[in-house]
């Protein structure tokens, strides 16, 4: 068996086999570019499964800008090894032609997301939410996993799928998997190869906003969620003039409404989004203190 599929097609008929196996099939859906993230991803897949497949491809439909869509990384041979050696059993990487014929028309069918897709990334980048919700319908009717893994980097993408899960896949466990950072606190992330030396030190100020907001918590666990809020936006300002950011808020962690009233850990989400010397990042934390 070749461990690289360049069709979805191939790829569904592998898993149908493995099916007929009675194989746990666990989906690790990326982008390509991969980094220790991901790779945590298909570990955990691994430990949980019987088979992983791992599948890349740079999904033009959820790319507002096709700016962002040229210089997004790709870097499929060395890709393949990571994946590999991280457990993966086939490597799904399928063209645009096969999954949209009609490119760059948009595909007649697609995923539309309801408010959670309105919300922070959704409002920046619209339709963003309906080509992820769109590309990962497309690769779990294919493949249909038993588990399906997503990291909590991207949370708003993660809470969006649980509910696409839940509306529209039936037998897949969505998986939320923690988020892997550089040593300086920087989360792990494909685009963080495009920063420039300076906005690579300049964007260290996102984790660490998020760690000035937890610290803020645990001296002044009454804080308003307003204030809350604005200690993050100073706490950005130290990034300097790379730094622009966009969003810094609370939510409810199931739900992703803004929330009000005393923080409760376990319940809330800390967002923020920055612009850092031209490349858009995101973090967040359950506000509880990272580790050092
Ligand atoms: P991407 O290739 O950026 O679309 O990411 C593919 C998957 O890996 C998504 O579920 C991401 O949330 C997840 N991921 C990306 N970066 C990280 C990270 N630093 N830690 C954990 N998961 C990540």
């Amino acid at each position: 068996m070749k461990t690289l599929l360049t069709s979805l097609s191939e790829a569904a008929a592998w898993s149908a086999v493995a099916r007929r196996e009675g194989k746990r099939i666990g989906l690790v859906p990326t982008m390509g570019a991969l980094h220790e993230g991901h790779c945590s991803l298909i570990e955990r897949a691994a430990l949980e499964n019987d088979v992983v497949v791992v599948s890349i491809f740079v999904n033009p439909l959820q790319f507002g800008d096709p700016n962002d869509l040229d210089r997004y990384p790709r870097s499929l041979e060395a890709d393949c090894l990571l994946a590999e050696r991280s457990g993966a059993t086939v490597i799904v990487a399928p063209e645009v032609a096969e999954l949209y014929p009609t490119w760059p028309n948009p595909p007649e069918t697609s995923v539309t997301v309801g408010r959670l897709g309105t919300l922070f990334e959704g409002a920046s980048r619209p339709g963003h939410f309906t080509g992820v919700a769109t590309i990962v319908t497309m690769l779990h009717q294919a493949l249909r996993p038993m588990n399906a893994y997503y990291g909590e980097k991207d949370f708003q993408q993660l809470t969006i799928l649980r509910q696409v899960g839940a509306d529209l896949w039936s037998g897949v466990a969505v998986r939320g998997c923690p988020i892997v950072r550089e040593d300086d606190g920087l989360a792990m992330s494909s685009r963080n190869v495009r920063l420039s030396s300076e906005a690579r030190i300049a964007a260290r100020v996102l984790s660490k906003s998020l760690a000035v907001a937890a610290n803020a918590v645990e001296q002044h666990p009454e804080i308003a969620v307003a204030d809350l809020e604005a200690v993050v936006v100073d706490a950005l300002g130290f990034g300097g003039e790379l730094v622009e950011p966009d969003y810094a808020v609370v939510v409810d962690a199931s739900t992703l409404e803004r929330w009000s009233g005393r923080i409760i850990l376990g319940q809330v989400r800390l967002l923020v989004a920055a612009v850092v010397g031209g490349v858009r990042l995101l973090d967040n934390s359950d506000l509880t203190p990272l580790p050092s």
